[in-house]
């Protein structure tokens, strides 16, 4: 026998001696379909190793009993976000207030009065336990909120030029906010005709005038433009000014700055002066910088907000209960806005204090460094994320960690796939975890995590 035939044998005993799947599945504690996908899924990447070369003894029942509590994770589940991105839309956008987890809590507990007026016993509008916070937060004579930022634009646009009627909006705001939400493709979907005026840069008041005396005008659409913005030779009109030319106004503000004294929020429109203007519907998101549940608002002048609570869209894209709660008690908090400040997370993580973010970087660090690990505190930049305040760099303290012989792109990994999974940022071959985006607790358990996979890096082969 010559030496690949020798090697080329030993690899099929080897292949032979694995157990069946039967018989590993056998000695696990889990329901039959469950303990055969895991011993199978244990048994064929073994088998893959061996084939590659791998030589001595594994523990199959430990893989296979891994499998299995992997297979028992839910999918989607709590993510420490050590990004330093605030408004991180592919991790669930704002964490919420405890006040508003209670209440969503109590209100999947059991039944609630969604639709039902507990004073008079009569069906009641689920609309009732937002839309007077919502006037009273935001100066508006009506409101209505329904399922997200996008849903809003489009019930508002629906609502008032549906019937195949004009909106005007300016050529520098037919902008695209991420993913497929584009304004002139959510204008084509709501049944209006878009008119376009003005350049990419500048859009003067002269050219809505113009393409107001073309008749048929049902509305002026105004995007804000959330996620990038224009310098040098720009202009656009002021809300002021597109209020007073007629036709109702929707103001698409985004994120909707609610806040009062959040130095960070100093250039997003705020939705109180929208709706002080004049526009007939304000639209933002409850999730962005809001810091509630997803949510879309719309608030403005009561004929428009009653046209696109009576349009049959509105139906469709209706708020749900759990989100309805959670959005009642974050605007609740809003009443105070000191407590706003306090209690709701993004506006917390905005205006973190230096001393705060340094001592929950050192809890980062000496955990990291208990375990052996070297980690290094920077500076570093955060960013508000979710399409928001391009342009705002939040700097602070920042956890530098060496990612040890597998590199940082196995650390990331391994992070991600552990429990619970830590999300980073990747710089310069080292992985960024910025204390902003983590509560304390949070930051420990992180560091405990950190520790653990560069432990395991450590303890590889
Ligand atoms: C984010 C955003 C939207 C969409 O809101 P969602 O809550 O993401 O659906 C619409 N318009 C603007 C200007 C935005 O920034």
């Amino acid at each position: 026998m010559g030496r690949g035939d020798a090697a080329a044998h030993a690899v099929s005993e080897r292949l032979r001696s694995l157990p069946s799947v039967e018989r590993l599945a056998a000695r696990l504690e889990a329901p039959h379909a469950l303990a055969v996908a895991a011993a199978r899924e244990a048994i064929e990447a073994r088998r893959e190793e061996v084939r590659a070369g791998a030589e001595g003894e594994v523990d199959l029942l430990e893989r296979a009993r891994a499998a299995l509590s992997g297979a028992e994770l839910p999918s989607l589940r709590r993510v420490l976000n050590a990004t330093g991105v605030i408004v991180h839309t592919n991790l669930g956008r704002a964490p919420l207030p405890g006040a508003a987890r209670d209440a969503l809590a109590a209100v999947a507990e059991g039944y609630a009065n969604l639709e039902l007026d507990l004073a008079s016993g009569a069906r009641g509008s689920r609309q009732a336990h937002v839309e007077g916070l919502l006037r009273e937060l935001t100066g508006a004579e009506a409101a209505l909120a329904v399922n997200n930022g996008a849903a809003a634009v489009l019930l508002a646009a629906a609502a008032l030029a549906g019937d195949g009627r004009a909106i005007v909006v300016s050529r520098g705001q037919l902008v695209e906010i991420g993913g497929s939400f584009r304004i002139p493709e959510v204008v084509a979907q709501s049944g209006a005709r878009l008119v376009e005026v003005g350049t990419t840069n500048r859009t003067r008041l002269a050219d809505y005038e113009r393409a107001l005396a073309g008749g048929d005008v049902a509305a002026i659409l105004r995007v804000h433009p959330s996620n990038f913005r224009t310098v040098g030779f720009v202009e656009q009109v002021e809300i002021e000014t597109l209020c007073g030319l007629g036709p109702p106004v929707i103001d698409d503000v985004g994120s909707g700055a609610l806040a009062a004294g959040v130095a960070a929020l100093r250039d997003e429109p705020p939705v109180r002066r929208s709706v002080l203007a004049g526009a007939g519907l304000v639209c933002f998101s409850g999730d962005k910088l809001l810091g509630g549940p997803q949510a879309g608002l719309l608030v403005g002048r009561a004929p428009a907000v009653e046209r696109a609570r009576a349009h049959p869209l509105a139906r469709a894209v209706r708020i749900d209960k759990l989100a309805l709660a959670a959005l009642e008690a974050t605007l609740r908090l809003y009443r105070d806005p000191e407590r706003a400040r306090r209690e709701i997370p993004v506006l917390r993580m905005l205006d973190a204090p230096e001393p705060e973010l340094a001592a929950r970087a050192g809890r980062l660090r000496e955990a990291i460094e208990r375990a052996g690990g070297a980690a290094e505190p920077i500076r570093a930049s955060a960013k508000v994320g979710g399409g928001a305040l391009p342009l705002l760099e939040l700097e602070g303290p920042v956890v530098a960690v060496e990612p040890g012989r597998d590199g940082v792109d196995a650390l990331a990994a391994r992070l991600r796939a552990g429990e619970p999974a830590v999300v980073g940022r990747v710089q310069d071959g080292r992985l960024l975890l910025d204390p902003r985006t983590l509560t304390d607790d949070e930051a420990e358990a992180a560091g405990a995590a950190v520790a653990a996979a560069l432990a395991a890096d450590a303890g590889d082969g």
